[in-house]
């Protein structure tokens, strides 16, 4: 698809999608999106109001009770075709993910599927929201447990996977029967709009999903949370925006699930297997260029290998073809805007003013749009804000650790705790550190933890509930318990 231009895509509405249909803001206001290759203006869409965030619930409401009567078999097999429809137009929400946030293509086409893949997963639980029956222990009556959709759900999504992060949170709402109003990004709301015209198609009825783009996302949110008639909040995006809306949302104990940020430590000890290493630190760090809430941000390598580790995956950084992301050659697209690229030079700059050295990479290419190239760092002293920030670029800094008990230390030692990553050659030793490790999910001689048959999710700040797998489903389900006489 080389000749891919946004104009191709003749069914992609640009403005608010509310109630089964593109409506304009109700000010008639717009906002721009930008190509992060170019800084140039790709095209622009509706900028919802707080009346239209109303109108969206209404929406939402209005549809709610069918939604939640249709049987589940019937929301399954919607879903079912929405993964089909995905699949069908992979290529065009490729270059669509691409084109409006940067990431190079196959990084895209595996979003994509990625993201496609929680609709199968997700037609496949609608049937098995299952309740229970048991006797009370004093004998006097059953204890029957139903499972029932907890209500209309906020979802709020982050710019980096602007398919899979909407895909993972509107699948398991619908299969429970929720309807839902979907906040994306305002770096990237194309892709959602193309999403809600493909569950469209796929026979999601009218209100069920509704599309808010919108700059002012703080005022949208919080009106959408002070209206009784929503139940459930679920977001993904920093920590810090999670705490405000953990905030916001306590007004009307709104049931919150939170994915947050992350901090990923990745260890590699002296008895792994480094290829492997290698290539699973080039997947953890590299993948969409770094900006992944999973993102491998602190390597703790062994002394007895950390030179040979460093070495060769400065190599392969080195390699990496750099370029805009719909370029079929690109392997690391631009970071999504000015304000990613620059905090991550700052950084870079901070870690080498502390001592760290630069193996590969530590600074921005001369050429136009929000580029940053591959870094690996070195001798990175262990207090540097870059160990404590979460970097999302494709930068690698690299410390050395000499014990095990030393290394868990410093890999908990974060308010963080959303995935760590280990390399060793003793799976004993590897399930240990993993039970010792503080975070929410491991990846255990893997780079790659994301499926979306497992639950996702994790522990201190970075976050609450799970999404994906059977877990998924559960944040969207409320536990009715009757009592029964029979
Ligand atoms: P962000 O927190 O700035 O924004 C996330 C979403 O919240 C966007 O839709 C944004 O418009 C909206 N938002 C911002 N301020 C708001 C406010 N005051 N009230 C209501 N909504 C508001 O995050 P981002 O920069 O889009 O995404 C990157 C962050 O997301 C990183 O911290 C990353 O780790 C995290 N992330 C986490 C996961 C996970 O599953 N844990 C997945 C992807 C990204």
């Amino acid at each position: 698809m080389g000749d891919f231009s946004l104009s191709s895509l003749t069914d992609l509405p640009l403005d608010l999608w509310v109630g089964g249909r593109a409506v304009p803001a109700s000010d008639e206001g717009r906002f721009d999106v930008l190509d992060p290759a170019t800084g140039e203006v790709l095209t622009s869409v509706a900028n919802g109001t707080v009346d239209d965030a109303m109108a969206c619930v209404d929406a939402a409401a209005a549809a709610a009770e069918a939604w939640a009567a249709t049987a589940p078999r019937q929301r399954a097999e919607v879903l079912r075709r929405a993964f089909e429809l995905m699949t069908a137009r992979s290529d065009e929400l490729a270059h669509l993910i691409s084109l409006e946030n940067g990431k190079a293509l196959p990084d895209a086409r595996g979003e994509v599927a990625y993201a496609a893949e929680f609709f199968r997963w997700y037609a496949e639980e609608a049937v098995r929201a299952a309740g229970s029956v048991m006797t009370a222990p004093s004998g006097a009556n059953r204890i029957v447990v139903l499972q029932q959709p907890v209500g209309i759900a906020v979802l709020v999504t982050p710019w980096n996977f602007p398919a899979a992060m909407a895909t993972r949170k509107i699948g398991p709402a619908l299969a429970a029967g929720c309807t839902v109003v979907l906040k994306p990004a305002s770096d990237t709301p194309l892709t959602a709009l193309l999403m809600a015209r493909i569950l469209d198609d796929a026979g999601v009825p009218a209100g069920v999903v509704n599309v808010l783009p919108a700059r002012r996302s703080g005022e949208v949110v919080s009106a959408m949370l002070h209206d009784p008639r929503v139940r459930k909040l679920s977001f993904t995006g920093s920590t810090e925006v999670g705490r405000v809306l953990l905030r916001e949302a306590a007004d009307q104990v709104v049931n919150c699930s939170m994915e947050l940020g992350g901090n990923a430590p990745f260890l590699v000890f002296e008895d792994a297997d480094l290829d492997a290493a290698v290539d699973g630190a080039m997947v953890a760090k590299m993948r969409n260029a770094g900006e992944a809430c999973t993102a491998a941000n602190r390597f703790f390598v062994h002394a007895d290998v950390a030179a040979d580790f460093s070495r060769r995956l400065a190599d392969r950084m080195a390699g990496m073809v750099v370029g805009p992301g719909t370029d079929d050659a690109t392997e690391v697209g631009p970071l999504v805007n000015e304000e990613s690229a620059a905090k991550v030079d700052d950084l870079v700059r901070g870690a080498v003013a502390a001592g760290a050295q630069v193996v590969v990479g530590g600074g921005r290419p001369e050429r136009e749009g929000f580029y940053y190239s591959p870094t690996v760092l070195v001798d990175v002293p262990r207090g540097a804000e870059i160990l404590g920030e979460e970097i999302f670029g494709p930068v690698a800094p690299v410390v050395t650790f000499t014990d095990e008990d030393e290394v868990v230390a410093m890999a908990n030692d974060t308010e963080f705790g959303l995935v760590s990553y280990v390399y060793t050659g003793d799976l004993a030793r590897g399930l240990r550190v993993s039970e010792r490790l503080d975070s929410g999910m491991v990846g255990l001689n893997r780079g790659l933890v994301s499926d979306p048959a497992a639950p996702f999710g994790g522990t201190k700040q970075s976050g609450i509930g799970r999404e994906g797998g059977h877990e998924g489903m559960l944040d969207y389900l409320e536990s009715k318990y009757v009592a029964v006489s029979w």
